[in-house]
């Protein structure tokens, strides 16, 4: 194979990684040198790249610092609404490249690294991800801020800042194991602690009510185990009293109004709550609001309600959160109060409006009865926000019919807001190569206004673009190879279709319907090994909670099939599985660009949303899906002949449901689909351990939720369609500018100016705050 460019060279011949001019350069080294010397303590002939990339990260941070001043000043003049979003997870994964490529700092950086004899990629690679998350949600979030910040808006995202990321996964023997991921060993330039802003957070404790108001007394600082709902009551308490401190000070606060107005707080204040997990802020702010600021009931929860809104992310039940009140009256006693409070109002109203309906009291109440009793957050939610909204188009429609008393008396309540992701990360940084040719033909301006891709539409047919794209996506291929052959010593065929899925292992997203395929092309070219088959590199990566059985199984699977896959000689280089250890932002930024089909599988009505499927779309990768989350909005972008879509509908997999879903049916009537549950069962993956998969054909063939054997016939017969068009490359790459084209949707950008306009009440800007003199 061929050594690709190294990435110096690569920078060179690219404008998108910023132009900051060349000047800067002298000026970097001399800082770089200064933070080697005065901030690491160290010269160049002890410095250890670990050093350098501090050094680098040091640099870069100080064209952060005057800009960070600048705006505080702006806003604390200006006096805008505050945005807060808070969320348990902000899953951001490394800072310093995507710090230079909003500064536009990348290129000079690279060539300043250059003239000091250092390589700037190797610098970037000491960097830890701040894995402060587990999936979509938190890589949500963190896209979020990316654009929040690029739309001006005066926005906080407020979270845990864990002393451990989600773990590292190894794979030993096959099985995922666990290591923690200590990520503050070596320190975190990214940070600044603000220990003068230190205040407490109460847990525990008694309420005392005297005729002046309630007390919250005799609380303690956390021990025990309630570690989850502490977590979850710490970020809303110290984000509240932030919030409250700020708006103190603010103009409608006591600056220039004798005693505080929060009959004002909705005009200044916005708070999303990302999922149920930050949902205590609603009785907490009643609690503030109520026992420490002493407004009456009714004044109070009109202005929280006005405050507060509230994203859910999934309908599955198993992940809506019911936390036992015995749990509840323990470590958080005078909430349990407000929140049996805010219920009794909340039936009384709904009493009024639906008299004598006692059934529909007991499906709205925020209190479930029956055996251990439980709050519903998602209830409390609901009734506590202006606004409810899903993360894509059938999302939300779902979410409606899922919640619909509660739709049918507050309608106006319920919104979309289909998410998105950041074009500076997902394109910019991790494929300057593809931005830059499409910077090439459409110029630079789609870095902030998506929807410009659309202008790609009219070098669909042009032959130089379409060898532009198609070099670009080898060009990933091949430095993607040569990471895995680096990093886990296995050589892939980079002519090979890399056939990519990546997320959360879980029964819902399906891997078992992909390990199906992989078996049925196995033994497919086993049966016929001399016709031509498409080659195809199929990666599959992801993490599975340490305590789900099942997802480990997968896992466990996946791993079993690569070893008799990849070690068949009459297979050879024409099908290989590998299983992509340690699936990370990290990881995402490098295998997304380098990917020719995206896998986006989820049984129809359980995936929200999605983000990955949006990362594939716009690094120009062509999907297979099924109509769930976001993949149906990506069809009706791109045109649905641009994606491959198989299989059932959410009206479909409903019907099924009515009729009842019999796996054995599938299995009777398909015969290459026996074989391979036949050949999983029987050990032919796990020869020394016939049985290791019996749970999961059991599981299959009795109890699968998400009905993978229903969509088996449709999904393989679209993998050969995807085959077919794999063989004509031009055709392929055509539907890949279709796919680029239709991207301008899925930026973050468009997801933040909706909930700006629609839910915070702000209005988004492209206004920069005046620049501040960089020099010190
Ligand atoms: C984008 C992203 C996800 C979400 O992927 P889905 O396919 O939407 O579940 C999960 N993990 C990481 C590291 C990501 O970057």
């Amino acid at each position: 194979m061929s050594k690709p460019l190294s990435d110096h060279d690569r920078r060179k011949q690219i404008s998108v990684r910023g132009l900051a001019g060349i000047e800067n350069v002298s000026d970097l080294k001399q800082n770089f040198n200064r933070h080697l010397h005065f901030t690491l303590v160290k010269d160049r002939n002890v410095a250890t790249k670990r050093d350098y990339y501090f050094a680098l990260a040091n640099t870069v941070r100080d064209h952060l610092i005057g800009r960070w001043i600048r705006t505080q000043q702006y806003y604390y003049e200006k006096d805008p609404k505050r945005v807060y979003y808070i969320s348990l997870e902000f899953y951001m994964g490394r800072t310093l490249q995507n710090t230079m490529v909003n500064l536009g700092l990348e290129n000079a950086c690279d060539e300043a690294m250059y003239q000091l004899g250092l390589e700037m990629e190797e610098l970037e690679d000491m960097e830890e991800d701040a894995g402060l998350g587990n999936g979509g949600l938190g890589r949500l979030a963190a896209c979020f801020l990316d654009s929040m910040a690029s739309l001006g808006l005066a926005a906080y995202g407020y979270g845990i800042r864990y002393e451990f990321g989600i773990f590292n996964q190894k794979i030993v023997n096959g099985w995922q194991v666990e290591e923690a991921d200590d990520w503050l060993r070596y320190g975190n330039p990214w940070e600044k602690a603000r220990p003068e802003y230190m205040r407490p957070v109460h847990f525990y404790g008694r309420t005392e009510h005297h005729p002046d108001g309630v007390k919250w007394v005799d609380t303690q600082f956390f021990e025990g185990k309630e570690l989850r709902l502490k977590q979850e009551y710490f970020v809303v308490s110290a984000t509240l009293q932030d919030i409250i401190r700020r708006f103190k000070v603010s103009k409608f606060g006591s600056r220039e109004i004798a005693r505080t107005d929060f009959s004002k707080l909705p005009d200044k204040v916005a708070i999303q709550l990302n999922d149920t997990h930050p949902a205590m802020a609603i009785p907490e702010l009643m609690r503030v609001l109520v026992d420490e600021e002493k407004l009456n009931w009714e004044t109070a929860w009109d202005i929280c309600v006005r405050t507060c809104a509230y994203t859910n992310h999934t309908v599955l039940p198993e992940a809506l959160e019911r936390w036992p009140v015995e749990l509840f009256a323990h470590l958080l006693p005078r909430h349990l109060e407000i929140v049996y409070e805010i219920n009794r109002r909340h039936l009384e109203r709904v009493a009024a409006k639906y008299p004598g309906d006692v059934d529909r009291l007991r499906r709205m109440s925020l209190i479930e009865e029956g055996g251990q009793k439980r709050i519903n957050m998602a209830h409390l939610c609901i009734v506590g926000s202006h606004a409810v909204n899903g993360v894509a188009q059938i999302h939300s429609d779902i979410l409606k019919a899922t919640v619909y008393d509660f739709y049918e008396m507050e309608p106006h309540k319920f919104q979309n807001k289909t998410n998105g992701i950041t074009p500076r990360r997902w394109l910019v940084m991790c494929n300057p190569g593809l931005a830059e040719v499409i910077a090439e033909r459409i110029g630079e301006d789609f870095i902030r206004d998506l929807d410009q891709l659309r202008n790609l539409i009219k070098f669909v047919n042009d032959e130089a673009f379409i060898r532009d794209i198609a070099k670009v996506k080898q060009e990933n291929k091949m430095k993607f190879a040569v990471h895995l052959e680096e990093h886990y010593k296995v050589k892939i065929n980079p002519n090979s279709m890399f056939d990519v899925q990546v997320k959360r292992i879980h029964e819902y997203k399906r891997q078992l319907l992909n390990c199906l395929h992989i078996i049925t092309y196995y033994n497919r070219i086993k049966k016929d090994p001399n016709k031509q088959w498409t080659p195809r590199t199929i990666m599959i990566g992801g993490k599975a909670a340490p305590g789900y059985h099942t997802a480990k199984m997968i896992i466990r699977l996946i791993t079993a099939i690569g070893e008799v896959v990849n070690n068949d000689p009459v297979v050879g280089d024409r099908l290989k599985v590998i299983f992509l250890e340690n699936y990370r932002v990290t990881l995402a930024e490098k295998g997304i660009p380098a990917a020719d089909l995206s896998e986006q599988i989820s049984t129809a009505g359980t995936e929200a949303s999605g983000t990955g499927n949006m990362k594939f779309m716009l690094n120009g990768a062509l999907t297979i899906g099924t109509m769930d989350g976001a993949n149906v909005e990506m069809a009706e972008e791109a045109g649905e002949e641009n994606l491959f879509i198989f299989g059932m509908r959410v009206d479909d997999v409903e019907a099924l449901d009515k009729r009842g879903y019999h796996a054995e049916e599938y299995y009777n009537r398909l015969p290459e689909l026996k074989q391979a549950i036949d050949q999983i069962a029987g050990g032919f993956f796990s020869p020394k351990q016939p049985d290791l998969f019996k749970e999961i054909v059991n599981m299959l063939m009795h109890h699968d939720r998400f009905k993978v054997f229903a969509d088996y016939e449709d999904y393989i017969k679209c993998q050969e369609k995807v085959n077919a068009l794999y063989k004509n490359p031009k055709e392929w790459t055509k539907k890949v500018i279709y796919n680029i084209a239709g991207c301008g949707k899925f930026s973050s950008d468009r997801t933040i100016a909706q909930y700006a306009r629609e839910i915070w009440g702000v209005e988004p800007t492209l206004e920069k705050i005046p620049a501040p003199d960089d020099k010190h």
